[in-house]
């Protein structure tokens, strides 16, 4: 993950703690001191809007707002050499660990092998 994103997310689980120690505060300022003001503005755009301003890619799926994102996405954060916006909810997108290990093939072969899921009732199980 690049610094700039490490950054974000910290910034985010200081603020999201409500942590109100001087230490957190002055953590908090230090970090807003390091991340552009573009993207410092949009996050906050978004957490005055109720919102998380970053949300983790797990399985290729924001979990911000559970859409699918597309492979390019998970690519270029992968080789973390740009930050990435979620195409529906406009939250920054990093990966979460899961997704790191795992190397998404972008050649997806229709496979025969796989067997559609016939379980309706796993709903209620979650
Ligand atoms: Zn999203």
């Amino acid at each position: 993950m690049n610094e700039l994103l490490q950054n974000l997310v910290k910034l985010q689980s200081l603020e999201f703690e409500k942590n109100t120690e001087k230490a957190a505060a002055s953590a908090v300022a230090e970090l807003r001191g390091k991340i552009p003001s573009q993207i410092l503005g949009h996050y906050d755009r978004l957490v005055a809007h109720g919102k998380k301003g970053l949300a983790a890619v797990r399985d290729q799926v924001c979990t911000g707002c559970h859409m699918h994102v597309t492979i390019g996405v998970v690519a270029t954060l992968m080789r973390d050499d740009d930050i990435q916006l979620c195409d529906n909810c406009g939250r920054y997108l990093y990966l979460a660990e899961a997704t790191k290990a795992e190397v998404p093939k972008p050649t997806a072969k229709p496979g025969p092998a796989r067997k559609p899921r016939k379980s309706k009732g796993s709903l209620l199980l979650v």
